[in-house]
C-alpha cells in the first residue's frame, strides 16, 4: 500500500471549506498508475469566492499596506515551515510528479525551499521599494518627486505539471512579497503540493485571504483569466494555453507574466575536441523524461563531429536508467499521463516519417508494464524543418541537425518561433559568451570543455542565473524567462518581485 494524500477542502479566505464544490479530482502516481490521492474541484462559485475572498483582502486587509520589511518576516516563517516538512514534500511531490530523487532535491523540493528563503531575501535587500530624487528650488518654491513600488492587486496564478511545487513557489511567494493577494490553481493532474502550500501560509499566519488555493481545469482557469476582479495573471504552460490566456484578459487588460514553451538549441562549436563529445547533452535532455520547458532538446553539431557523437551515444544509452523514481540509481521517471506519452510516440513517428534516423529508443521499455515510461531517444541527421526540430515534444527526445559554420549554427538556433533557453558547448569561454549573445532566448547556458580560458568567477551573474555559491542558479539575482513566443516577463529573484509591482510616480512642489 503506496502513500496517500487527500484533501477535503479548499483553502478560501483563510479557511478550509467544501462549499460549491463540484466533484472529486483523483490524482495518480505516473510511475505506477496508482492512485495516490485526491483534492475536491472547485466549481465557479467557489472559483468566484476565492477571487472575492482575495479581492477583500486586497482592499481592506493588512498585507498589501505592510512593510516590505514585515512582509519578509512572514515569508521566512512560510519558508521555515516548508523546510520542516522537506522530507513530507519530497515525498509528494515524487509521487505526484514522477521526479527522480536527485531533480527533487536539486529543484523540485529542497531547490524549491531555498528559493522561497531567497525571496525574503531579495525583497529586503535587492528591490529598489523607493527611488527619491533630490528636491529642487523652483519658482514657487522645493519641488521633487518619489516614484515608488506599489502592488499589482489580485494575482491569478495557474501552474502546470511537470514541476508543480518549485512552480507554485515561484509565482506565489514573489507575489505576496510584492504585497498582492493570490488565486492560486496548480494543474489537475498534480494538485497535492498546492494544498500543502495553503497548510503553510495557515500556519505562517498570512492574513485571511491573501493567499486562495483551488483546484479544477481549464473552466476554472479560464475563470480565473477573465474575471474582471482579477489584476494580474501569472501563468506557466503551454503557448497555445498562454494565446488563449492572453486574449481572455485583454477586455480587462490585466498585467501578465507569461511562462510558456521552448525548442531551445545548444551549439557545440567545432573547437570541441573529439574526445569530448560523446555524451554531450544526452543526460540533460533526457532529464525528467524530458517535460522541461528549457531543457535543450535540438542539438547543432558541426558536421566532422557526427560519427563520434553517435559512437559515443549509442554507449552511454545503457547507463541511462529508466524505472521507478524511487530507485536510487533511476535517471529517468515517467511521462505524466498516457495522452503524454502518445505525444511523444506520434512526434517520433513524425520523425522516421520526415526523414531523421533514429539512433536509440523510440519505443516503450519493455521490462516496466506499469507507468507511462519512454525510452530515451535519440535522433540524427534531423533538418530544423522537421516537426521533430520545431515543435516542443515534451518527451525524452533529442534531434541532432549538423551544421557548416558558426553563422549557420546561429541562424538554426534562432529559426524558431520559441526563445526559452538556449546553450553553447565550446573550448573557449569568451568564445562561447560571444555566441551566446547572439542566441535569441532568455535563458542561455555556456559550458567550456577543458580549462576555462577567461576567468568565469570575474564575470560575476553576468552569465544567465550563474552565481558561484548557488549551483541551482536562482539565488536573489538570477532570472527566467522567454524571448519570442516563449513568454512575457521574468521570474526569480528580485526581478520576479518586481514583475507584481506598479511604478507610481509622487510629485510636489
Ligand atoms: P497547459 O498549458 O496544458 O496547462 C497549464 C495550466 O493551464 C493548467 O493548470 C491548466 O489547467 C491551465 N489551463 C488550461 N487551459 C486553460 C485556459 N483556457 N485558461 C486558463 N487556464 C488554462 O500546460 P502543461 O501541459 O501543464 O505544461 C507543459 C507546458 O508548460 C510546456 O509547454 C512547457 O514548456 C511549459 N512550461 C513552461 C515553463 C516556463 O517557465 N517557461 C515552465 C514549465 C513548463
Amino acid at each position: 500500500m503506496s502513500d496517500r494524500w487527500d484533501y477535503d477542502n479548499m483553502f478560501i479566505d483563510g479557511a478550509w471549506t467544501a462549499d460549491d464544490t463540484v466533484g472529486v479530482i483523483k490524482v495518480i502516481d505516473p510511475a505506477t498508475e496508482e492512485a495516490i490521492g485526491s483534492v475536491p474541484e472547485a466549481g465557479l462559485k467557489a472559483t468566484r469566492a476565492a477571487i472575492a475572498a482575495a479581492r477583500r483582502a486586497f482592499d481592506d486587509g493588512p498585507w498589501p499596506r505592510t512593510s516590505p520589511r514585515d512582509r519578509a518576516k512572514v515569508l521566512r516563517r512560510f519558508a521555515a515551515i516548508l523546510d520542516e516538512r522537506h522530507n513530507f514534500l519530497k515525498k509528494l511531490v515524487m509521487a505526484e510528479s514522477g521526479s527522480v530523487g536527485f531533480l527533487a532535491d536539486i529543484i523540485q523540493v529542497r531547490g524549491t525551499i531555498d528559493i522561497a528563503e531567497w525571496i525574503a531575501e531579495a525583497m529586503e535587500l535587492a528591490v529598489r521599494w523607493t527611488e527619491v530624487s533630490p528636491p529642487a528650488g523652483g519658482p514657487t518654491g522645493m519641488a521633487g518627486h518619489v516614484v515608488v513600488r506599489e502592488p499589482v492587486g489580485v494575482v491569478a496564478a495557474i501552474t502546470p505539471f511537470n514541476f508543480p511545487f518549485f512552480l507554485n513557489i515561484v509565482k506565489v511567494l514573489p507575489a505576496l512579497a510584492a504585497g498582492c493577494t493570490v488565486v492560486l490553481k496548480p494543474h489537475q493532474w498534480t494538485p497535492l503540493d498546492a494544498f500543502e502550500i495553503a497548510k503553510a501560509a495557515q500556519d505562517a499566519d498570512l492574513p485571511p485571504g491573501v493567499l486562495n488555493v483551488i483546484a479544477g481545469g481549464p473552466e476554472v482557469g479560464a475563470e480565473m483569466t477573465t474575471h474582471p476582479l482579477v489584476d494580474m495573471v501569472t501563468f506557466t504552460g503551454s503557448t497555445t494555453t498562454g494565446r488563449a490566456i492572453m486574449a481572455a484578459a485583454a477586455p480587462t487588460v490585466k498585467r501578465l507574466q507569461l511562462e510558456l514553451g521552448g525548442k531551445s538549441a545548444s551549439i557545440v562549436l567545432d573547437d570541441v575536441p573529439e574526445d569530448h563529445v560523446a555524451n554531450m547533452g544526452i543526460i540533460t535532455s533526457m532529464i525528467h523524461a524530458g517535460q522541461g520547458c528549457a531543457i535543450q532538446t535540438r542539438m547543432l553539431l558541426p558536421e566532422h563531429l557526427l560519427d563520434a557523437y553517435v559512437d559515443g551515444a549509442k554507449r552511454s544509452a545503457s547507463s541511462l536508467k529508466v524505472g521507478d523514481p524511487r530507485e536510487s540509481d533511476t535517471l529517468i521517471g515517467p511521462l505524466i499521463r498516457e495522452r503524454q506519452r502518445a505525444r511523444v510516440e506520434a512526434y517520433v513517428q513524425s520523425g522516421l516519417d520526415e526523414g531523421a534516423e533514429l539512433v536509440f529508443g523510440g519505443k516503450r521499455p519493455a521490462h516496466l508494464a506499469k507507468g507511462f515510461f519512454y525510452e530515451p531517444t535519440l535522433f540524427v541527421n534531423a533538418r530544423n524543418d522537421m516537426r521533430i526540430a520545431r515543435e516542443e515534444i515534451f518527451g525524452p527526445v533529442l534531434t541532432v541537425i549538423t551544421y557548416k559554420t558558426e553563422e549557420e549554427a546561429i541562424r538554426i538556433a534562432n529559426d524558431s518561433i520559441y526563445g526559452l533557453g538556449g546553450g553553447v558547448i565550446t573550448g573557449n569561454t569568451a568564445r562561447g559568451f560571444n555566441v551566446a549573445r547572439q542566441i535569441r532566448a532568455g535563458n542561455v547556458s555556456v559550458q567550456t570543455v577543458g580549462p576555462p580560458t577567461v576567468n568565469v568567477e570575474a564575470l560575476g551573474s553576468s552569465g544567465p542565473g550563474w552565481s558561484a555559491d548557488q549551483p541551482n542558479g536562482v539565488g536573489i539575482t538570477g532570472v527566467f524567462g522567454g524571448f519570442k513566443q516563449s513568454g512575457i516577463g521574468r521570474e526569480w529573484g528580485h526581478h520576479g518581485i518586481e514583475e507584481f509591482t506598479e511604478l507610481k510616480s509622487i510629485a510636489w512642489s
